[in-house]
């Protein structure tokens, strides 16, 4: 007879088939064993990580074949239940693997080699009897101690009752954080025998012994101490080889919050502001699950209605999850958080090490903290009782997950909210098409907020036209007119932020004369310049030409690609303005920890008069003093080879101009362009997003891409070109045997990057409004692909509403 059986998600990538397989519990850990526990079982020949999924009591595995678990890793299951249904709807959502779904949950700590330690939480009579001998000597025990002495049982109940918990501490060798300090040895007598002994001529020595006789103990930072004595480290070392004092290791605690933060209260909300509360308060209080938009300009005060709908669900009871892209989770931002929750704010996002993250995740899961404001995977903080959840710039494409699980934090947040009955509030200045489309159709409920809450008017937008600079003569990337809005900042000692824009990897070919861009014959796509073979190509149909020596349009000779570092324009700036403190931040000046966080601090403490950067400023910058921002091209990001260009170019410029003067002093924009006339940029001007929304619908529309349209993109690579390409051929000849007419399958293509470390990349694209086959018909594809592709080199990938395309 069998007795319990655990069906078990296993740890085996690319196996064909993603369904849980049976295993028998083995007697002693029927009673520690729950679902959401991890395991290691036998499979094969190996031994690998499992995921208990489900416990029952038959199975139709024979009892000769089954086989038992060989370890249980958690008596305290690290998955929630809703966790588990969250991973089985991500596998359908996504396309992925069970396995994959449970292990993004999860942080990666829990992957890395660690230590369990049971902490006692009260007295220790409170223990039942046979745990109390444990903790007589300390409050802290390894784990080890209790799987030897066969009291898991009675260890699990006292977790249950929360007398004592269970942490994980990883080891991190080398990666805990210490510093080299210098300890004076305490022994007072040994400090003046030494000093005795010193030879007259050992000056700088007998300087520091005496030093030394003052602070016996003391601990400090080597540098201080050289700095302090005069003295330097050969002279230590000298005075540490007779035993005077020793460098010792100190470890520093991991704290992402460096600083303490004054708390504030809650401000009194403008007419708007307290509308859209209002309706987010009934739907908390109704325990409805509705999705609210909240648009709203920038400086409108989106912020301040997130934080007074958390307070109010913490009155409740409930907790707060909060996503804000990664780059604008900076100090400025989560202090807007903590300042009005406390310590009852965990903070999550990949600046953290391994460790920090994890002290977070414990924070949430031991229900140490309430509200969690994090990036993307913060939207898996494992609460129980969700009251809302906040996803601020919500129309920003780093909530999908480029990798498997291929997610979008959006549709988990609505999932998530279903499940808790909650509001989901979106946020944002200039949402995505898709979700105000959704607005607009009653799906989402929408909330807008017109004016800026300080009542500060937005700035001015002037739009250059750079074709008529070149016919003025000025080649340079700066136009007069920026020059001399520079000139005048710097004169004023106010602040500049100059934006270069330059998303993705490719260039475009432009004419420099009247603007035209490339574009393909069949696709309304701009073409990608490639530089090694001198060639424009359309990466999505595969049309491909020669760079024209002459411009299509007009005939002129200035016509070439297009694409400019911030290191050439930080150069060009010294020339022009040789005065100017200019701060530069792009992937290259931010690449170490903290060095982001760092330019912000110094721009924000007056120490430079330029900001110059890409993307990576167009968010979160609030400081008094800007008053001037430059975009040096909008072209480049609305000339990427990307359906979503005008829109990413709108909500870009729209970012940027909302730096300036968002406090007393009126703030300025300066817009350089070669194609003023597009409507992105001319909508631009005023910041109107309506406007434009309707603009670029009705473009969506006529080419058929999303939102009327749904898309899903497969990826295939190998090292061998050819291999590559008959595969992705293959897939495509497979898809259209299978799939409908109503389906357009394009392609296949050579991808955008055609070649990603040393393979070869190429893709189809899939264009369709209901197809209810083809879910199934991917998941087919892919077990196709994993039984049988996979063995002769070939990478497939399918994505369902890719970002990137
Ligand atoms: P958004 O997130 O919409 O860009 P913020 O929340 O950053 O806007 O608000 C812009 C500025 O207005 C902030 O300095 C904020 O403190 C202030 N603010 C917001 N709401 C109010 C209010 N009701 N009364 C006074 N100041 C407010
Ligand atoms: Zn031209
Ligand atoms: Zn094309």
């Amino acid at each position: 007879m069998i007795g319990l059986v655990a069906e078990i998600i296993v740890d085996v990538a690319a196996y064909p088939v993603d369904r849980p397989f049976d295993y028998a519990v083995p007697l002693p850990m029927v009673p520690l064993i729950e679902n959401g526990s991890r395991v290691k079982v036998p499979f094969g020949p190996r031994n690998v990580l499992g995921f208990v999924v489900n416990l029952k009591n038959h199975t139709e595995v024979p009892a000769d074949k089954i086989k038992p678990i060989s370890q249980l890793l958690d008596i305290e299951p690290v998955l929630t239940p809703e966790m588990l249904e969250l991973a089985k709807w991500l596998k359908n959502e996504t396309i992925c693997y069970e396995i994959d779904a449970l292990q993004v949950m999860l942080p990666s700590a829990l992957r890395a080699k660690y230590e369990k330690i049971i902490t006692l939480q009260n007295s220790i009579e409170q223990l039942p009897q046979p745990l109390q001998p444990f903790f007589i000597r300390s409050n802290k025990i390894n784990y080890k101690e209790f799987e030897k002495s066969g009291l898991l049982h009675e260890l699990k109940l006292a977790l249950n009752e929360k007398l004592v918990i269970i942490e994980y501490v990883v080891k991190q060798k080398g990666k805990v954080k210490e510093v080299r300090k210098v300890q004076v040895t305490d022994d007072l007598e040994k400090i003046n025998k030494i000093a005795n002994e010193l030879s007259n001529r050992a000056k700088k020595q007998k300087q520091l012994i005496e030093w030394m006789k003052e602070h016996p103990g003391e601990i400090m930072d080597p540098e201080t101490l050289y700095s302090e004595t005069n003295t330097s480290q050969q002279v230590l070392q000298a005075l540490i080889d007779q035993g005077a004092a020793k460098f010792i290791q100190e470890e520093i605690f991991r704290d992402p919050f460096s600083k303490e933060v004054e708390k504030t209260s809650f401000l009194n909300l403008t007419e708007e502001q307290a509308i859209a509360l209002h309706k987010i308060s009934n739907s908390i209080e109704q325990q409805q699950s509705e999705t609210f938009l909240l648009h709203g300009i920038t400086g409108s005060g989106k912020t301040e209605v997130y934080l007074q709908a958390i307070a109010q669900c913490l009155k409740k009871g409930k907790e707060a999850i909060v996503l804000v892209p990664e780059i604008s989770l900076t100090p400025q931002m989560t202090e807007r958080f903590r300042s009005r929750f406390g310590e009852l704010v965990a903070v999550m996002h990949s600046g953290l090490s391994v460790g920090e993250k994890y002290d977070e995740w414990r924070k949430v899961h031991q229900g140490k903290v309430k509200v969690v404001v994090g990036a993307r995977s913060a939207i898996f903080a494992p609460f129980e009782n969700v009251g809302i959840i906040i996803l601020d710039e919500e129309h920003e494409s780093t909530y999908k997950q480029e990798d498997t699980p291929r997610y979008h934090a959006r549709d988990v947040a609505i999932w998530r909210g279903n499940y808790h009955n909650c509001p989901i509030v979106l946020g944002s200045a200039t949402p995505s098409l898709e979700s105000f489309a959704r607005a607009k159709k009653n799906v989402y409920s929408l909330l807008t907020l017109q004016k800026r809450a300080l009542k500060q008017s937005l700035p001015t937008v002037q739009i250059v036209d750079m074709r008529d600079e070149l016919k003025k003569g000025n080649r340079s990337m700066f136009s007069q007119q920026l020059v001399q809005s520079i000139e005048t900042r710097l004169e004023k000692n106010e602040q500049i932020v100059l934006f270069l824009n330059r998303r993705g990897y490719s260039s475009f070919v432009l004419c420099r004369d009247c603007g035209t861009v490339l574009q393909c014959q069949n696709c309304d796509i701009s073409l990608t310049y490639h530089r090694s073979t001198e060639k424009c190509k359309c990466h999505y149909c595969g049309y491909e030409e020669r760079v024209p020596q002459t411009c299509p349009q007009c005939q002129s000779e200035h016509i070439r690609f297009f694409g400019t570092g911030t290191q050439k324009v930080e150069e060009e700036l010294a020339k022009l303005f040789p005065e100017a403190r200019v701060l530069r931040m792009d992937v290259d000046t931010t690449k170490t920890k903290g060095s982001h966080e760092q330019i912000l601090t110094s721009f924000g403490n007056g120490e430079a008069d330029i900001l110059l950067g890409t993307q990576m400023i167009a968010k979160g910058l609030d400081y008094p003093n800007i008053t001037l921002v430059g975009v040096l091209s909008a072209d480049t990001s609305l000339h990427l080879p990307d359906f979503r260009a005008a829109e990413k170019t709108f909500q870009l410029l729209t970012q940027v101009s909302g730096r300036a003067g968002r406090h007393e002093k009126p703030g300025e924009v300066v817009i350089q362009t070669y194609t003023p006339e597009h409507y992105a940029i001319e909508l631009s001007k005023a910041q109107h997003y309506e406007p434009f929304y309707e603009r670029e619908m009705l473009m969506r529309h006529q080419a058929g891409y999303p939102p009327y349209y749904y898309l899903a993109l497969i990826q295939i690579s190998h090292t061998d070109v050819m291999q590559a390409a008959e595969y992705a051929h293959k897939a495509v000849e497979w898809l259209r045997a299978k799939l409908s007419f109503n389906v357009s399958i394009i392609g296949p293509t050579a991808s955008g990057i055609s070649r990603l470390q040393n393979r070869y990349r190429y893709q189809c694209l899939i264009k369709y409004k209901i197809e209810p086959d083809l879910i199934p018909t991917l998941m087919q594809l892919i077990k196709l692909y994993r039984s049988d592709w996979i063995k002769k080199g070939i990478l497939l990938t399918v994505d369902l509403e890719p970002t990137m395309i």
